[in-house]
């Protein structure tokens, strides 16, 4: 194909992929090719996102990874040159049990120690948020108004294009079939079009990267589980744009989508598989608990939907870090559902890492080794 060497492969042209490639660019190095096996980026999971941004974790790591993350999001449009709205109109958790509540409030405290400025909120607090919800067994929640939403595309498209016009190199419709491997250390990507030849590789390959490690032989634990969200017609009498809106009992969330109200909900049976084909009778179930807590919705019809993967690891938290073995190779995967929001640190980090071995922030805790090691972390907060 080329006998261009480069200094850094990256697989997948998704928001991580993308995200690494311009914070490459933007420390200097540009000898780098972003290798996609679909015609255009951001096609994979991203594309079917439901766009939400939040710092609202209970793991510390996860925290600190949606701090840098958001800053990054405000000042994306200034920074990039691309008009992207980002709606920071907070996400608002329900607590319906007592239990929760009282998470809540540890959380709240942990939170704020951190440094987010996150509110905790009896009944009545949650009812000026959100006068949509209903309110009869709701006991009080938490908001952090730096959360929110924005369309994950347009980060995607922002990223690649700054990265290309910094000299980035990004290979569309090529699908990476093997890793080169020489002594120990990686030496490039194979592909149906032939080798390229690299000093470093990043699986950046989302749902994919399984498959990636059964290349060389290495488990990189990230299953791919399918998840959907459905859309409704326009609800002109909500106050959009509303809240990211989660019913931390049920699952279910919502917020503004288009002048309707875009609906999600894990279906915890789900098996891990590569199928995205949207479950029309699940919706009823999505449906039923959304209008449950937000009875307006009840009067508006479902007007699209669709299905795409998360990328879960054993523990919900995503692997960043050299693949101990295989010198050359570093891993930006397994984001469990949180990809999009943390996108931004990711491709800082991972900049940091591969151009001078440190990073700005402890990235020991997403070590690929801790699922070896039983060092898994826990998280209160998956949707
Ligand atoms: C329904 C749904 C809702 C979601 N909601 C949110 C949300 O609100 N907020 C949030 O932060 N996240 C959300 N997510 C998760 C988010 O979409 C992912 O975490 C994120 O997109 C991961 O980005 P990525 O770049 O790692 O993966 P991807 O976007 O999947 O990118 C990986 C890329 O690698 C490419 N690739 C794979 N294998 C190969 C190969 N062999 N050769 C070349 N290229 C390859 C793929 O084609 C793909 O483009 C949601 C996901 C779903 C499915």
């Amino acid at each position: 194909m080329t006998e261009h060497s480069y200094d850094i492969a990256i697989i997948g042209a998704g928001i991580v992929g993308a995200s690494i490639a311009y914070h490459l660019a933007k420390r200097g190095c540009t000898n780098v090719v972003v290798v996609e096996k679909e015609i255009n980026p951001g096609m994979g999971s991203t594309s079917k996102a439901a766009g939400g941004i939040r710092a609202q974790f209970n793991s510390r790591i996860n925290v600190e990874l949606s701090q840098m993350s958001i800053s990054a999001f405000e000042r994306f449009p200034q920074e990039m040159g691309v008009d992207v709205v980002f709606n920071q109109v907070g996400y608002l958790w329900i607590a319906t049990r007592p239990e929760d509540l009282r998470l809540f409030e540890r959380n709240v405290a942990d939170q704020r120690k951190l440094g987010l400025d996150v509110q905790l909120l009896d009944r009545e607090g949650v009812r000026r948020k959100a006068p949509y919800v209903r309110m009869d067994d709701v006991l009080g929640g938490t908001f952090h108004q730096k959360d929110g939403y924005a369309p994950p595309a347009d980060y995607v498209m922002g990223y690649c294009k700054r990265a290309k016009e910094m000299g980035v190199r990004i290979l569309l419709g090529t699908a990476v079939t093997g890793l080169i491997v020489q002594n120990g250390a990686v030496a490039g990507v194979r592909t149906a079009a032939g080798e390229i030849h690299a000093e470093r590789v990043v699986c950046s390959a989302g749902a994919y990267s399984g498959k990636i490690g059964e290349m060389i032989g290495v488990e990189i634990p990230v299953q791919p589980v399918r998840r959907q969200c459905f859309v409704t017609e326009p609800i002109r009498e909500l106050p959009h744009p509303i809240p990211m809106t989660v019913d931390y009992t049920t699952g279910v969330y919502m917020h503004s989508e288009s002048g309707g109200v875009l609906i999600g909900l894990a279906d915890k049976d789900e098996p891990p598989s590569f199928n995205e084909n949207i479950d029309w009778s699940f919706v009823e179930k999505v449906a039923e608990l959304a209008m449950r807590r937000v009875p307006i919705l009840e009067q508006a019809q479902v007007r699209t939907g669709w299905a795409g993967l998360y990328e879960v690891t054993p523990d919900h938290h995503p692997i960043i870090g050299d693949l101990p073995g295989v010198k050359g190779f570093t891993l930006a995967t397994g984001f469990s559902g949180h990809g999009v929001m943390h996108a931004p640190a990711t491709g800082q980090l991972v900049a940091e890492l591969l151009t001078t071995g440190r990073t700005s922030l402890d990235l020991r805790p997403l070590r690929w080794s801790r699922f070896r090691e039983g060092d898994l972390i826990k998280e209160t907060h998956v949707i």
